[in-house]
């Protein structure tokens, strides 16, 4: 695909970043309203024409310090965390009325590193964006600034947005900002080009990010090369472009800067999953089972005759035949208690075992790398 054709209909799941400075009057800390109308019509437009939104919005911080009289200037952890919460609200409140007036359902995500980092946490928020996603919801998300202390916080919505992209394996991400991309020198240095397409985030592409950032903004130009870093890893494409527009993303065709991922967010998937874990027991699947795998569908309780290994859902397991040999690897959807207990079980009766809606897959087919797929 041509950088000048590339738009964002030719993508199925769109992660979508608003900065502050964009959202927030500078002067008197308010939402521009008429901005966020448009850019909730072109997101319409996308959702409308079956494109998966997520938003991940900032803004909490610049509109809760006005509303609480804390005025211009460096705040201290503590001031951020009350302005956080006083602005978050308003925040929600805005782009649910706008979203609303598209046609669409708001719902709000608070994040905090630890559910982007940890196993199990990060299970569950995937899960939750997920079934929102299902339902048609538009997830719009920001990190927990209330909770998050400068030790366990992200800081920056660039890589928040990078590590959400990551977990629902979106295959874009769109950085909307105040500048217009990355140009071949350090902001701060002024003048150079635009680069509009990077395939390979070099040395020499980090050193043009510099290291500015606005008052407003928290993300200079190097927080958004670390979100590509992340992004492009998990195979999604990101654009680095300037929402100072009538219709900020209606009017993305042949502007900002793409980077580019080697694979598609599956293949970076099932790459990290081959690659980086190490498993943790294992299941036995008959002959049946085997066939459905190697044919591409998921493995059901139904065609798992025993497991070995004490696991966790989430854990990476060894796919076993029933002569003892290593199939692939995946993900588990049960703890291995559960497995074991909806061994030769039909996914239909699994609820009625467990007492809970599991899974309907012990491994989906997206969490599964077989041997003859590496
Ligand atoms: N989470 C912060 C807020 O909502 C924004 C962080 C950022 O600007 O990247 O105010």
């Amino acid at each position: 695909m041509a950088p000048m054709s590339r738009d964002l209909s030719s993508f199925k799941r769109i992660v979508i970043k608003v900065g502050s400075s964009l959202l927030v009057d500078h002067g008197e800390g308010r939402i521009r309203e008429q901005w966020l109308k448009a850019l909730t019509e072109d997101i319409g437009e996308l959702a409308k024409n079956g494109t998966e939104i997520l938003i991940v919005s900032s803004g909490a911080i610049a509109l809760g310090r006005n509303l609480i009289g804390l005025g211009k200037g460096h705040l201290k952890l503590e001031e951020n965390q009350a302005a956080a919460a006083a602005g978050q609200i308003v925040l929600s409140g805005a782009w649910n009325k706008m979203l609303g007036k598209s046609g669409l359902t708001a719902a709000q995500i608070l994040l905090t590193l630890g559910d982007t980092e940890r196993r199990r946490r990060y299970l569950n928020a995937r899960n939750t964006i997920a079934n929102l996603l299902r339902l048609g919801v538009i997830p719009v998300v920001n990190e927990n600034d209330t909770v998050a202390t400068s030790e366990i916080r992200y800081g920056d919505n660039d890589r928040l947005a990078a590590r959400v992209a990551s977990m629902v394996s979106a295959d874009c991400l769109v950085l909307l900002s105040d500048v217009d991309g990355l140009y071949s020198k350090p902001p701060e240095m002024g003048g150079g080009e635009l680069i509009r397409e990077i395939s390979q985030i070099t040395d020499e592409i980090r050193a043009m990010a510099g290291s500015a950032g606005s008052e407003l903004s928290r993300g200079g130009m190097t927080t958004k090369i670390d979100a590509a870093d992340i992004a492009v890893a998990a195979g999604a494409h990101m654009l680095i472009t300037s929402g100072h527009k009538l219709h900020p993303l209606r009017e993305i065709a042949g502007s900002g800067s793409w980077f580019i991922p080697k694979a598609t967010p599956v293949a970076a998937r099932k790459k990290w999953i081959a690659g980086s874990l190490e498993p943790r027991g294992s299941i036995i699947i008959d002959d049946g089972a085997c066939q459905a795998l190697k044919s591409g569908n998921s493995l059901l309780s139904a065609g798992a005759t025993a497991i070995t290994g004490n696991f966790h859902r989430g854990d990476a397991v060894n796919i076993v035949d029933v002569k003892g040999n290593i199939l692939g690897r995946g993900l588990t959807a049960y703890d291995h208690k559960d497995a074991e207990n909806i061994l030769g079980v039909k996914s239909s009766e699994i609820e009625a075992i467990l007492g809970y809606a599991g899974r309907t897959e012990l491994i989906h087919r997206d969490d599964m790398v077989l041997k003859q797929e590496n």
